[in-house]
C-alpha cells in the first residue's frame, strides 16, 4: 500500500469541505454518547451492523439532515468506532472517546462519492430541493505533484491546523526499484554529541536540528499568544502562525530524513543500526532526541531499503559497540561518555569514539545471519 499526498487549492467552495467534516464529527459524537448510554442502562455493545442500522433509522426519523452526508464517509466513521471498541474489548486500547470537534480532521471515502480525473477531484455532496435530495456534484483542485501508480484502494481527505486541506490517495501500488549493486556495506552510529550519524567510513553527518533554530520564533509566537484574548480575532491569527511554525520544522526534519536515507541508500548495499533505547535517552537528553527523531528516520532507512533492495539490519542492544577496540578487541572498561578520543592500551591505535563504534556496529551486523 501507498499513500500520495496532495494539497487541495484554497478556492471558494473549500469551506463545504470543512463544513462536511464538522457534520461527520456530530456522527461520531453521537454514536460514541449512543453507545455509552446502551451501556449504561445494561443493553450489549452494539456492533457495525447494528450501528448501520440505526443510521437508517435516524434518518427516517429524528436525522433526516444526516442524508445530505455521504453514506460511505458514514460507513466509514462507524468502522472507526467499531474498530476502537473492537481493540478496547480485546485490552489493546484505553476506552473510545469523543474527540473535541476541531480535532476531528479527517473523512475516509472507499469507491463512491467521488470522482477523479486529472487534477480535478470531484465530490458528491447532497442538497434538499423541494423537499427531495438531489446530489451536488462540487469540483475541486488538487496540486499534482506527482502521479499515482496501482488502484485506488480509498481516498481520505485531512484538514490540518493551519486550515489547509489535503487529499490523500491510498494505493495497491508497492514501490520497487533496486538500484545497481555497489558491493559496499555501512555501519552507523547515532549519537547525541558530535554527529548525527557516523559512519564507519569516518564520514560524521550534521543533523540541523529543525526546532532548536525555531525555538526562539516559538516562544516569542507563544507569548504573544498569551497576550491576546482567547477566541479573538488575532488569537486565532497566532493559532495558526504557531501551527505554521510546528509545519514547516515538521517538514524541514522529513526532509532532511529523506535525503539522508536516500543518499545511504545509493550508496551501500548493506546497512546496519544499532537498536535505540529511547526512552532511556529521553530521559537523558529531552527535547534533543525529540527534534533529532531517531526512531522516524529509522523507520524511513527500512522503507527505503526495501524499496531500493538494499539490505537492512540492526543489531542488539546489548552488542557492546563503544568499547572494544575496533583493530585488536581489547575491551576498554575505562572509557567515560567524555572520552571523545582514546587510544588503545593493547595495540596502540588511535580511535575517535564514534568511528570505532560504527566499525563495531558494521561487524557485529555482519556477523549476523
Ligand atoms: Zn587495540
Amino acid at each position: 500500500m501507498k499513500t500520495y499526498k496532495y494539497k487541495i487549492y484554497n478556492q471558494s467552495n473549500t469551506i463545504r469541505i470543512g463544513n462536511l467534516l464538522d457534520d461527520m464529527w456530530q456522527v461520531h459524537e453521537y454514536f460514541h454518547k449512543w453507545q455509552d448510554q446502551r451501556y449504561k442502562d445494561g443493553l450489549s455493545y452494539a456492533n457495525y451492523a447494528a450501528m448501520c442500522q440505526h443510521v437508517k433509522d435516524l434518518k427516517r426519523s429524528t436525522h433526516p439532515h444526516w442524508q445530505s452526508l455521504p453514506s460511505q464517509a458514514i460507513q466509514a466513521e462507524l468502522e472507526r468506532i467499531d474498530n476502537a471498541y473492537q481493540r478496547f474489548f480485546k485490552k489493546l486500547g484505553g476506552k473510545p472517546h469523543i474527540k473535541p470537534r476541531h480535532k476531528f480532521k479527517s473523512v475516509t471515502l472507499k469507491q463512491t462519492g467521488y470522482k477523479l480525473t486529472n487534477n480535478r477531484i470531484t465530490l458528491t455532496f447532497r442538497k434538499s430541493d423541494k423537499g427531495k435530495w438531489r446530489f451536488d456534484k462540487v469540483p475541486y483542485t488538487f496540486h499534482k505533484h506527482r502521479q499515482w501508480h496501482g488502484s485506488i484502494s480509498r481516498i481520505t481527505i485531512k484538514r490540518d491546523t493551519c486550515g489547509n486541506y489535503w487529499l490523500c490517495i491510498t494505493t495497491s501500488y508497492t514501490d520497487f526499484r533496486p538500484l545497481p549493486a555497489t558491493g559496499k556495506s555501512v555501519g552507523a552510529d547515532f549519537g547525541m554529541k558530535d554527529a548525527y550519524l557516523t559512519l564507519s567510513t569516518g564520514e560524521k553527518i550534521q543533523h540541523r536540528q529543525p526546532l532548536k533554530q525555531s525555538l526562539d520564533k516559538l516562544r516569542s509566537l507563544n507569548k504573544e499568544l498569551s497576550r491576546k484574548m482567547k477566541g479573538s480575532n488575532r488569537w486565532w491569527w497566532c493559532v495558526r502562525q504557531l501551527a505554521r511554525l510546528y509545519r514547516k520544522i515538521a517538514n524541514q526534519r522529513n526532509d532532511f530524513h529523506w535525503q539522508l536515507a536516500s543518499k545511504l541508500c545509493k550508496k551501500f548495499d548493506t546497512i546496519v543500526l544499532e537498536t535505540l533505547n529511547l526512552e532511556g535517552m529521553k530521559r537523558l537528553w529531552g527535547r534533543k532526541v525529540s527534534d533529532l527523531a531517531f526512531y522516524q528516520f529509522v523507520e524511513i532507512l527500512k522503507y527505503k531499503c526495501q524499496k531500493h533492495k538494499r539490505l537492512f539490519k540492526q543489531v542488539g542492544q546489548w552488542t557492546a559497540t563503544t568499547k572494544p577496540c575496533s583493530d585488536c578487541g581489547y575491551h576498554n572498561e575505562t572509557l567515560t561518555l567524555k572520552d571523545r578520543q582514546w587510544r588503545c592500551p593493547a595495540c596502540g591505535s588511535h580511535h575517535d569514539r564514534d568511528i570505532n563504534a560504527a566499525i563495531n556496529i558494521l561487524r557485529a551486523g555482519i556477523a549476523v545471519p
